[in-house]
């Protein structure tokens, strides 16, 4: 049994769909669970939709929700038998008639709390799951749309709810094994229900995290994460198009990789699938024959020392220097309290005597924040920087990693240098001009030779 989950843009049209059907139906011999997210955009409007509700607009609203309708009825047309559109209709009636319920409501009490959010963007995936269950039979698929909310059973935390991992789990097994043994079963992602049935959603994106859970509920072989990349690259193709595919990494390299961005997965999101060992696949779904890039907990060696080199724009440094110079305790829980006071996350530190700098990755509350560490430091703000995160497991059994880098960026000012707690990741700050020279100059020294093993 394996579980194959397919994002937004995999299911935005029927030509999408019918692709996705195509992928399912070659792999139907492995009992496929198939997770989907919201039909392309949906979850962003159904929140516009709501936004513009509760500030009063409620005709803009209305009209909103009727063009994500005919978005739906259009795609849906476009891709289910002619016997079952009636169906699929009314699916699409029934939903929308209650969301346009919702936001009367919502309209009328002018107010939007957690769980109305919840209530609202649950219904993205709850359509998209059906529909797309209802379509594989035009493609010979014998699917079973099973609601997602009947078995992710999580906590009260709306718009961030935790599984409840027992009753969950137990609900998997129960219910969706022995379906998913006859049939192609078909769920939504991202939704899931508090234990009295109020809906809940895991966050932003959850849908990974939905199809980890799944998979280990199920006791999956593998977990399939379908999006519109060929897996992880040796460096981000948004800087350097000149990356090759990893085909095997660590979960530990890839939750270093993923902060950056890098269009893969969140690290919460492979935590059930660690834990029960369960391999998790990035794979392309306009490029099915690519085999991606496979997620496992203990990957084969690797003779590169480093897997990919990952980086992230528009950094802010904070450069704070204490007034009262050396010795003083107490310096850095002061600056981190500032911090903390103004919800701004801290990434990368780095530290000296008298010194520390810290990289920011939102500067909305930079003003407030210098302000206040004013008080008992000097402060200076760099703006547009960029950090470069080399990840490899061998960076902590391999002298002179570092070494090899600096020579690399021999010419290049490095602001700040870092090696994470995990050891295996080395981490610099470069001006953002200097971002592509440096990641180009780096992927030279350390990827000139590929381990074929571990490179495409
Ligand atoms: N539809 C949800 C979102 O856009 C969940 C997901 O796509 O993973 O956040
Ligand atoms: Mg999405």
């Amino acid at each position: 049994m394996i579980v194959m989950k397919f994002g937004g843009t995999s299911v935005e049209s029927a030509a999408a769909i019918e692709r996705v059907a195509g992928i399912v139906k070659a792999r139907e011999n492995r009992r496929p669970v198939v997770v989907v997210s919201a039909m392309g955009k949906t979850t962003n409007r159904l929140l516009a939709i709501a936004s513009a509700a509760v500030a009063q607009d409620r005709e803009r609203a209305l009209s909103e929700l009727e063009q994500l309708r005919e978005y739906h009825r259009k795609e849906a047309a476009g891709c289910v038998r002619p016997q079952d559109l009636a169906e699929a209709e009314a699916a699409i009636g029934e939903h929308f008639r209650e969301l346009a319920e919702l936001v009367r409501g919502l309209a009328i009490l002018g107010e939007l709390t957690p769980r109305s959010v919840d209530a609202i963007s649950s219904f993205g995936e709850r359509i998209s799951s059906h529909l797309v269950a209802i379509a594989f039979r035009n493609y010979g698929i014998g699917a079973a749309h099973v609601d997602a909310r009947e078995v992710i059973k999580t906590d009260a935390r709306h718009t961030q709810a935790a599984p409840l991992y027992e009753v969950t789990y137990s609900r998997l097994a129960e219910v969706v094994r022995p379906l998913a043994e006859k049939q192609t079963v078909v769920m939504g992602g991202f939704i899931g229900s508090t234990l009295d049935g109020v809906t809940t959603t895991l966050g932003r994106g959850g849908s990974d995290f939905s199809a980890s859970i799944v998979g280990a509920g199920i006791g999956a072989e593998e977990i399939q994460i379908w999006t519109d990349v060929d897996g992880m690259l040796t460096c981000d193709p948004r800087i350097l198009p000149i990356g090759r595919r990893v085909k095997t990494i660590s979960f530990a390299e890839a939750a270093e990789l993923a902060y950056f961005g890098a269009k893969v997965l969140h690290p919460a999101t492979v935590v059930p699938a660690v834990e029960k060992n369960i391999p998790v696949l990035i794979l392309n779904s306009r490029r099915p024959d690519v085999d991606g890039t496979r997620i496992v907990g203990e990957p084969p060696p690797c003779e590169n020392d480093v897997k990919s080199i990952a980086c992230k724009k528009g950094i802010t440094v904070v450069n704070i220097q204490s007034l009262r110079m050396l010795m003083a305790h107490g310096f850095l829980r002061r600056i981190f309290e500032v911090f903390d006071r103004f919800e701004t996350p801290v990434d990368l530190v780095t530290t000296s005597e008298v010194s520390v700098s810290a990289t920011i990755d939102n500067p909305e509350r930079i003003d407030g924040i210098v302000e206040e560490l004013r008080g008992f430091a000097e402060v200076t703000i760099d703006r547009d920087q960029a950090i470069i995160c080399l990840v490899g497991d061998n960076i902590r059994f391999t002298p002179g990693v570092a070494g090899r880098a600096f020579q690399a960026l021999n010419g290049i000012n490095v602001r700040m240098i870092s090696q994470g707690a995990s050891k295996l990741n080395l981490s610099v700050v470069v001006s953002g001009e200097d971002l592509t020279k440096a990641v180009e100059a780096l992927h030279t020294a350390f990827f000139s030779k590929l381990d074929p093993a571990v490179f495409d």
